[in-house]
């Protein structure tokens, strides 16, 4: 099936007479005839549902249509992208391990593995997205556990080389990592480039409509846990808070990863998603593939616009032909990047917030990869823990707009754009 399909279809195949759209299952547990039946589940010899903290029936439907869309073997929820981040890396690194990051991502990712990871006793190198191959190999250890990217960096809208982050985790017998929430499989399917693990704010574009907060984690199943036993314990030695299980004898290599995220980390954190959000995210899903043309579409245009205006110091779009990153985002979206623009004013910081003060579509929100247009600056908010060099590192300058294009029309959102730079000079 083409990926439209998926979007709209996937994930879901009801039989006779059973509901067209997904059933919510509102039930934090599910009851069987004997206790012996149970156990079963308890023991993974049997598949099933008995606590919805584990698993839950629309969580997996709306997962199974996520996994289909990244061509992986196993995916699950989680109750939001912060979780998935953690959950990606914490299910193989533990106390005295060390991951290789790429130095442009989401805040909030920078701050889980620099800060509080790092209290759990794993080590992160950061490394620029476009460091040479021999600055990547530098930052490996005998300890490294993994390589992580994002696909298009929120909100540095730099772009990761996907193959060369792969082929130099994969030289050095580790997995990569990547967060693929601003390209979404529509544009972009890292597995398709060497990736093994995608994670994804569910919040972002998939949702699409400002409603759920949520998290996904995708595996494809391609990477061999079994050639590195000593890096990989958890996966290739028996669970003793599992009954003893070995993940990947009893889950093969398709399973063992989110298999044992499921029944270890979930059941340990529990950091769910609610079957209410899984289906609000499918309502999303089910519009993804055209609602992520129209976003790119009007953000090219806002970017053009943009570039075309003297009072603009600088614009990054990866979409916009000249922009340092425009051939890597060829390559791998060719179809099509974010929706996401970030630029800065003449003016500086203090132009900024008041052309933001001045926009009438464009809200000025905490949020991003939303049907409805809206803003941030960065750096006063959502980056504001950042010194001005981790700033600088994370590719997020103090003066940097980000801009997220949402679905309405192009004219009209280029027209507010105008009327408040006219604003933001007037009042300079
Ligand atoms: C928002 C975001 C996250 C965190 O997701 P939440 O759902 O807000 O926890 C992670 N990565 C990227 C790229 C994001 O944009």
């Amino acid at each position: 099936m083409n990926h439209d399909t998926i979007c709209v279809q996937g994930g879901y195949k009801p039989g006779n007479g059973e509901p067209r759209q997904i059933p919510i299952v509102q039930s934090t547990t599910f009851q069987y005839a004997t206790g012996a039946d149970m156990a079963k589940l308890f023991d993974l010899e049997a598949s099933g549902y008995f606590y919805s903290r584990l698993q839950n029936p629309t969580c997996d439907t709306v997962a199974a249509k996520i996994c289909a869309l990244e061509g992986g073997s196993a995916a699950m929820l989680t109750s939001s992208g912060q979780a998935a981040s953690f959950y990606a890396v914490f299910n193989i690194a533990s106390c005295g391990d060390h991951i290789v990051s790429s130095s442009s991502i989401y805040g909030g990712t920078y701050n889980l593995f620099a800060v509080t990871m790092k209290r759990m006793g794993i080590d992160f190198t950061f490394v620029a997205p476009d460091c040479t191959k021999e600055e990547l190999d530098a930052a490996f250890r005998p300890n490294t556990k993994a390589v992580f990217g994002e696909t298009i960096a929120n909100p540095a809208l730099t772009v990761l080389d996907i193959e060369k982050f792969a082929d130099a985790a994969h030289a050095h017998g580790v997995p990569l990592i990547v967060d693929n929430t601003f390209a979404t499989p529509v544009n972009c399917r890292p597995f398709e480039w060497g990736a093994d693990i995608v994670t994804h704010s569910t919040t972002k574009y998939m949702d699409g409509h400002g409603a759920a907060i949520g998290g996904c984690i995708v595996d494809s199943g391609r990477f061999d846990w079994t050639k590195y036993p000593e890096k990989f314990p958890g996966l290739c030695t028996p669970d003793e808070s599992y009954h003893g299980v070995t993940y990947t004898e009893r889950f093969g290599l398709g399973g063992a990863y989110i298999t044992k995220a499921t029944v270890q980390l979930m059941r340990d954190f529990g950091s769910v998603q609610s079957p209410q959000s899984a289906f609000l995210l499918n309502l999303g899903l089910e519009s993804l593939h055209v609602r992520m043309q129209r976003h790119c579409e009007n953000a090219l245009a806002v970017a053009k616009a943009l570039r075309g205006d003297d009072r603009v110091s600088y614009v990054i779009y990866p979409g916009l032909p000249g922009d340092r990153y425009y051939e890597t985002a060829q390559k791998y979206m060719p179809n099509g990047t974010t929706g996401v623009v970030s630029f800065a004013l003449k003016g500086g910081r203090a132009a900024a917030e008041t052309f933001m003060k001045n926009l009438k579509i464009a809200a000025i929100e905490t949020h991003v990869a939303d049907a409805r247009t809206c803003c941030l600056h960065p750096a006063g908010t959502t980056h504001r823990q950042m010194s001005e060099e981790e700033l600088a590192a994370a590719g997020v300058p103090s003066d940097l707009v980000r801009f997220s294009c949402g679905i309405e029309n192009a004219e009209d959102l280029i027209a507010d754009i105008k009327q408040a730079l006219d604003k933001a000079e007037s009042e300079a």
